[in-house]
Formats: structure tokens, C-alpha cells, sequence
């Protein structure tokens, strides 16, 4: 019999009337003889308010108290979920993370899953049981509930296909698939029938919310077909696998941008490489996530550096500088808050040079400043000013030629 993981999103489950709408799909896969595990978000916009009430309490409210916060909201799903079900007359059982046996490591707020202990899945399965689990959510070895982080839901349901080694996974959500770009932005932003792992990583981790980066990961190092499509609209979605064979025309397959980036830059940092690395060693041992590096120069002994962070890890950036100033070396720091990252993506671009030069200058052409740059094989990230970050997406989506019908249907 076959295994199929399914995954429903926030907005899926986002009222009564919608857990229903999801309870019937699930219903129609159930029918087609296949055994069925679910993972499901927290209702509508539960989170962002659960982030909200801490916030009213705390500005910097422990870690671990917003794991043991924000797990509640998939736990109110999977019940609801699970009595629509029984109400239909399908049988079903809920599990949270820590039931599922998904252990975790212990980076609140954050972490990666370790292991999956499948056999009490396997067992309800085999009773013939529909099984909804808590997505975003594990514990560690110690106990401690922990979360994945913001749309780790996605993570979840891959991870759990892996571990099951299902047949099919597919991602439910509020679009009919993965886009050029964002298309609650870019209107003219179109649906791709495929796309592959690696680009998708890039998209996603360049700010494609569609999937959780770390979702895409364990599909490409399980090698797991991913369907991503809508659960209100019964049409075909957009494909994440190794290779994809159509759509091979366009160059640049996708925009992708991200809000909330500061860059720091520190002056006059002594003894050069030694220190630079002693800076990131410090940053990583707090789970500070740096992104685009520079070394803008080096005069005699002196470097001077400037790297990007999410704004989120501001506070605590400025407090581990200020702290080891001494120990690292260097005289003084300053960040510039207010950017954005907008990147263009596509493996196409290994095989085409010139396709950096054409972003920089078509943003040079409409005013647009570029702070930082970043590229690899496939893709060319820049940092702007955040009110550029809209305008400069959709400048390269119609650059890029993205927009045309004819390169993105078959
Ligand atoms: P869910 O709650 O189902 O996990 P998300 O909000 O996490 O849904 O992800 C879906 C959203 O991702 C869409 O509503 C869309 O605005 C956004 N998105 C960003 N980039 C893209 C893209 N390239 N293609 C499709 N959707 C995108
Ligand atoms: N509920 C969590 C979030 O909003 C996880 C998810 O939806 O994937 O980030
Ligand atoms: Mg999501």
C-alpha cells in the first residue's frame, strides 16, 4: 500500500469551514487506497499572535518559553483536524512532535531535527488510521519542546516522508504552486510546472517563503519528489526534483527578496585574519546567522569588514561586539538598518556570463544603490535600501523575461 504526506499550511486550516475543506482532501487520498499521514500549521495567523502576546509581556522573552508558547498553536489543529475526520467517519489520531518521536537538537526557536522514531506511526497506520501530527515542533534528548523555526511545518512533513519513506509528499497551501516570484507582489509573477532542488533552496532561503529552506534540503538529501499546490483550487502545482527537463529557455527561473537585513561594519580590525575569524566564531556560537560578507580593505594590518544580518539578531550582534571589542581587536563598529536582499536565481546562469552585469545595470539605470553583493553558480543576491526592494524585483522579473507566458507554460 502506498504512503502519501500531506501538509496543510496556516491558511488552510485557517477557520472551521477550512479544516473541513482539508478534511475532505485528505478524505479523497484516504479513498484511493493510500495510507495517510498529515502535518498541519497552527490555524490562520495563530502564531504571529502567539508571537504578539510575548511581546506585550517581554521584548526579549526566553527562547525556550517561546517554543513551549508557539507549540501550542499546531496542537489546537491536529485536535480540530482529528474530530472532523471522526465526524466524517474516518478514523484518525493526533500526535504532538514529542509523540511523533520527532527529536530535535536544542537550538531553541530553531532547531533541526535529528532523528524520527516512525514506529508508533507505522503502528497507527497499520490499524488503518489516518495519522495528524504537530508540524514545526520536536523535543530534545533532555525533554524540552523545542520548535524549528518560522514555516518549519514544511521541514516536518519532509522530514517524516523521509523517515517513513513515503511514496508522495505533497505541501498544501494558499497558492497553486511555486511562482517567478512572490505573486502576492510581483502581479505578473507566473507559476512554474518544476523547478529544481537546488534552485528551489535558493529561492527559499533567499527569501521564497513558500518553503522552508531546511524542507528543500532533506528532499534533495532523500531524494524526495515534492508537490507544492493549492488546497482550495483543484489544480496541478509546481514540482521540486532533481532534474528537470522542461522550461530549460529562461536563464534566471525565479526573484526572490527578503525584508529586515542590517550590515554591520567594523573599523580597523587588528592582526587581519585571525581576528575575522575569532568575529565569526564568536557571532556563530550564539546562532547569530551572518550572510553576505565583505573585507573592503586591508591597509597595513588593519581590515575593515562589513557583513549582513537579519535585523532579529540586532540586540544580541551589538551585545557580543560591544562585550569582546578588546579580545577581537577592533576599534569601533556601525550598522545600517532599513535594508533589503533581492536576488535573482536559475542554474541557467552557469553556462551565461554576464548575467550580474545585466542586474547591476539595470538597477544602476533605475537609481537603485547596491550595498552588497553576493553570487554562486546559480544565483546574484544585492543588498539594497528596503523601500527599492519591491520596485527592484519587478524591474528584474521583467528584465529576466519572466513575465512571458511563453517561457513558463509547456
Ligand atoms: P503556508 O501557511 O501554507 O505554509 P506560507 O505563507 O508559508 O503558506 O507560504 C505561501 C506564501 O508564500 C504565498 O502566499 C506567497 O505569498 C509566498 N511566496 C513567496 N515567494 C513565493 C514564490 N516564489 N512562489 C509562490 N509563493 C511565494
Ligand atoms: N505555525 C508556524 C509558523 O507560522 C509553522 C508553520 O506554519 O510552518 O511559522
Ligand atoms: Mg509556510
Amino acid at each position: 500500500m502506498a504512503l502519501a504526506v500531506l501538509k496543510f499550511g496556516g491558511t488552510s486550516v485557517g477557520d472551521v469551514d477550512r479544516i473541513k475543506n482539508t478534511a475532505n482532501r485528505i478524505i479523497d487520498e484516504k479513498k484511493q487506497g493510500n495510507q495517510v499521514v498529515v502535518v498541519v500549521s497552527a490555524m490562520g495567523k495563530t502564531t504571529d499572535q502567539l508571537v504578539a502576546l510575548a511581546n506585550e509581556i517581554s521584548s526579549y522573552p526566553s527562547k525556550r518559553e517561546m517554543d513551549m508558547l508557539l507549540s501550542t498553536g499546531e496542537q489546537v489543529t491536529i485536535a480540530l483536524l482529528t474530530m472532523a475526520l471522526t465526524e466524517k467517519g474516518y478514523s484518525a489520531i493526533s500526535f504532538t512532535g514529542w509523540q511523533a518521536g520527532i527529536e530535535t537538537e536544542s537550538n531553541h526557536c530553531n532547531a533541526r531535527i535529528t532523528n524520527i522514531e516512525p514506529e508508533k506511526i507505522k503502528r497507527h497506520l497499520n490499524d488503518e488510521k489516518i495519522v495528524i501530527i504537530a508540524g514545526f515542533q520536536g523535543v530534545t534528548e533532555e525533554g524540552e519542546i523545542t520548535t524549528l523555526g518560522r514555516g518549519g511545518s514544511d521541514t516536518t512533513a519532509v522530514a517524516l516522508a523521509a523517515a517513513l519513506k513515503a511514496n508522495k509528499c505533497v505541501i498544501y497551501t494558499d497558492v497553486t504552486g511555486v511562482f517567478t516570484s512572490d505573486p502576492r507582489y510581483i502581479p505578473n509573477a507566473r507559476k512554474l510546472e518544476s523547478i529544481s532542488y537546488d534552485e528551489m533552496l535558493e529561492l527559499a532561503n533567499l527569501g521564497a517563503g513558500v518553503l522552508h529552506a531546511r524542507a528543500v534540503e532533506f528532499a534533495k538529501n532523500y531524494q524526495i519528489s515534492l508537490e507544492v499546490c493549492s488546497s482550495l483550487e483543484k489544480v496541478s502545482g509546481t514540482v521540486i526534483e532533481e532534474e528537470v527537463t522542461v522550461e530549460k529557455s529562461l536563464i534566471v527561473r525565479g526573484v526572490a527578496f527578503e525584508e529586515d537585513i542590517t550590515r554591520i561594519t567594523i573599523f580597523e580590525l587588528e592582526n587581519g585574519l585571525q581576528n575575522l575569524s575569532s568575529i565569526f566564531t564568536t557571532l556563530a556560537a550564539r546562532n547569530i546567522n551572518v550572510d553576505i560578507i565583505i573585507q573592503n580593505q586591508t591597509v597595513g594590518e588593519n581590515t575593515y569588514l562589513s557583513f549582513s544580518i537579519k535585523n532579529d539578531d540586532l540586540r544580541e550582534t551589538i551585545d557580543i561586539l560591544e562585550h569582546y571589542q578588546t579580545t577581537l581587536g577592533f576599534k569601533h563598529f556601525e550598522y545600517e538598518s532599513g535594508l533589503a536582499k533581492v536576488s535573482i536565481i536559475g542554474s541557467g546562469m552557469i553556462s551565461n556570463p554576464g548575467v550580474a552585469a545585466k542586474m547591476f545595470e539595470v538597477l544602476a539605470q533605475n537609481n537603485i544603490q547596491i550595498k552588497m553583493v553576493s553570487t554562486s553558480e546559480i544565483k546574484v543576491s544585492t543588498v539594497i535600501n528596503q523601500s527599492q526592494m519591491l520596485d527592484a524585483a519587478k524591474i528584474l522579473h521583467a528584465e529576466f523575461e519572466l513575465d512571458l507566458v511563453e517561457h513558463n507554460v509547456n
